[in-house]
Formats: C-alpha cells, sequence, structure tokens
C-alpha cells in the first residue's frame, strides 16, 4: 500500500532497521524494485531525483502511485534532493507521500528556515520531510547535493536543527559519498558520532551514499540508529553492467522485453543483498 516516509520510519526506528530507499529512473527498474521488495516482504522507499523527474515525465509518476496502492508491502514516494521550497510544492502536486529539502549547502540558519519553511507546508497535508545537516560528499558528475570534502554533522547542531525545523527524518553526514567513494580516501563510517547523534535527537537517521562503504559498518550503522539508507549507483551499475553484456556487438539484439527482463535480476540481486543487510527482510509484516 501506499503511504508516507515517517509511516515508513517510524516503524524501523522503533524495531532498529534500515529502509532501503531505491533511486530509480524507469519504469523497468522501478517494477524490478517492488518486484524484489515483495518477494523479501520488505517495506520500501521509491526515491525519484527531481532530475530522474525530469528524465521520465510527471506521468509516470501516477503509474508509480497505481503500482504502489496495489502492493503487498508498505511503499512511500520520496522527492530525493528538493533544492527549493517551489520544487518540494511540485513534488507534492505529483502526489509524493514524502519529500527531501536539501539545503545542507547554506548556512546553517538558512537551512533551518528553508527547512521549516517546507516542514510547516508538507505536514499540513501529510506529507514527510527529510532535512539535512551536515555535507555528505561526492566526487563524480553524477553525485548530487555533496562536496568534495565531508563536514560531518555536528550533534549539538542536529538538536537545535530537529527542535527547530520539525523534520522527521535526518540525513546525516557520518562518512558516505555520494556515487563511487573516492580512491584516495579510506571509507569509514563514525559509528561513535552516529551513536551520539541518536541519543540526542531519536528521530529516523539516513544515509545517503554507502557505496563503497564496508558491509558490517553499514549494518552495525542501521542497527544502531540508521533507518533509511539511499540506493543508487549500486543498483545501477548492476542494471547496465548487464545490459552492456546482454547486447554484446550483435545489432540483433534491440527488443527491450529481450535486453531488459536480464538486467532488472542482475538489479534485484544487489537490492536483494541491500533489504538483507540493512535489516528490512520480512519486516513488511510489522505494518
Ligand atoms: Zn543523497
Amino acid at each position: 500500500m501506499l503511504t508516507t516516509g515517517k509511516a515508513i520510519l517510524d516503524v524501523a526506528n522503533e524495531h532498529s532497521f534500515a529502509v532501503p530507499a531505491f533511486n530509480i529512473s524507469d519504469w523497468a527498474m522501478f517494477r524490478g524494485i517492488v518486484e524484489i521488495s515483495e518477494e523479501t516482504n520488505a517495506p520500501l522507499i521509491v526515491g525519484i531525483h527531481p532530475d530522474e523527474v525530469r528524465h521520465i515525465g510527471r506521468e509516470m509518476i501516477a503509474g508509480i502511485i497505481e503500482r504502489s496502492h496495489n502492493s503487498s508491502v508498505p511503499i512511500a514516494i520520496h522527492w530525493d534532493h528538493g533544492a527549493t521550497y517551489e520544487q518540494v510544492l511540485q513534488a507534492v502536486q505529483y502526489g509524493f507521500t514524502s519529500v527531501m529539502i536539501d539545503a545542507s549547502l547554506k548556512p546553517f540558519e538558512e537551512n533551518i528556515a528553508i527547512t521549516k519553511k517546507v516542514t510547516d507546508s508538507a505536514h499540513v497535508i501529510g506529507v514527510s520531510v527529510e532535512g539535512e545537516l551536515g555535507t555528505i560528499g561526492g566526487n563524480d558528475a553524477y553525485a548530487e547535493g555533496g562536496a568534495a570534502e565531508i563536514i560531518y554533522t555536528d550533534p549539538d547542531d542536529a538538536v537545535t536543527f530537529v527542535a527547530q525545523t520539525g523534520v522527521d527524518s535526518l540525513a546525516v553526514a557520518i562518512g558516505t559519498f555520494h556515487g563511487m567513494y573516492p580512491a584516495h580516501l579510506k571509507p569509514e563510517l563514525k559509528l561513535d558520532l552516529l551513536k551520539e547523534i541518536k541519543s540526542k535527537v531519536q528521530i529516523p537517521l539516513v544515509l545517503h551514499g554507502g557505496s563503497g562503504n564496508p558491509d558490517d559498518e553499514i549494518r552495525e550503522a542501521a542497527r544502531i540508529g540508521i533507518n533509511k539508507i539511499n540506493i543508487s549507483t549500486d543498483i545501477k551499475v548492476a542494471y547496465h553492467d548487464k545490459m552492456r553484456e546482454v547486447l554484446g556487438s550483435d545489432k540483433k539484439v534491440r527488443e527491450p522485453n529481450a535486453i531488459q527482463p536480464a538486467c532488472i535480476d542482475a538489479m534485484k540481486v544487489v537490492a536483494a543483498q541491500k533489504i538483507e543487510l540493512f535489516g528490512a527482510a520480512g519486516k513488511a509484516s510489522l505494518y
């Protein structure tokens, strides 16, 4: 069934697991992600970035909503990295049940002001809001909302931010990069920092990036306070690596229904690993 981000994440928070937010940007990938969530009985957040919405067209959102209503697992449709108040209103109009407002690159007070404005409006109509504090790294042209260096989230700032904005969940910077992890840095999550933030704010926390961080650190993060983990790069790499293999150099290979199923299967294998790693498998029964 279709539900809000808050409804999904509050249960994850209570039961100490993380819900995967898979970014999709075409119908085949979306179908595959819903299928694997249903097969593993896991709650799902469908993440769609504004660039991805531009790519698929707003009409497809209606189809995503329709499929979510008919699903056996709870699904939230989440606007990933909303940049402005106006853009978030657009997401609400399209039928998203959860939005992110990312003003993390702006000064602290400005981040609070814009996030509060979004939260005040979104909550009137029951849409959930994710804010971001700190700066998650990003190191290639596709890595949205990131910077060359990580600025770790300050726990006391997080308390102020959550209290003053009323956000339902908070993306924190604890050692992840958007996209591929830079070769010159050792991927390492600051789990002590995560514990400290969680002890002070309690609300569901969100991890962006994380491709390249070791599985045992991710598993531990999901156990001690992270309740939503965004997955984009890993499933897209699996999908398109398989597509290159299927296409080969044979020009006669051209029908999408002959090309895409193997790519979807390859993507589903990676998605299933994430669902398992985050502790989300079987958790749809809690809703
Ligand atoms: Zn992100």
